[in-house]
């Protein structure tokens, strides 16, 4: 598949498996509505991606991801997930994070995703709030180094 198709590949999978864990199953115009497209462009998707051996298709079951098709579903919402985390770690809204998160979810490398993730764990698993974080935060708001007043504190 060419880098675009790829892309929307995994956006639908990504939706599709994020359905179907929430709600038992996944609909053409709940998908539809969570990508943005009209219902024809969603039945023209998921028969590529049936044909690739990605989902299932039954009448009346509605659709199941193949084990492949979950595979790439899952990898897409972990990348996504770092991805939003890290985002608002950084102080960016929730909403704003996901929507960021789906843009670059496809294009990184895996470098980059690898550091993204360590970040997140290291400030997530961090024993107590990180005060370089508060740091950043205050700098953010002021436009000052917050540690500049620390020292000379300390040095008093
Ligand atoms: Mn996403």
């Amino acid at each position: 598949m060419e880098k675009a198709a790829t892309e929307r590949a995994e956006d639908y999978l990504e939706v599709i498996y994020d359905l179907i864990s929430k709600k038992g199953y996944a609909r053409i115009v709940e998908i539809a509505e969570r990508l943005n497209v009209r219902p024809p462009t969603v039945t023209e998707m998921v028969k590529k991606l049936s044909e690739k051996g990605l989902l299932v298709h039954e009448r009346y079951r509605g659709f199941t991801l193949t084990e492949e098709g979950e595979r790439i579903a899952k990898a897409v919402q972990r990348r996504h997930e770092t991805i939003a985390n890290f985002l608002m770690i950084l102080g960016v809204d929730k909403e704003i994070a996901e929507q960021d998160a789906c843009r670059i979810e496809h294009n990184l490398h895996p470098m980059t995703l690898e550091r993204f993730t360590k970040f997140v764990e290291f400030v997530q698993n961090a024993p107590q709030d990180p005060e370089w974080l508060e740091h950043f935060e205050h700098y953010v708001k002021t436009g000052e180094h917050k540690c500049k007043v620390i020292k000379e504190n300390t040095e008093q």
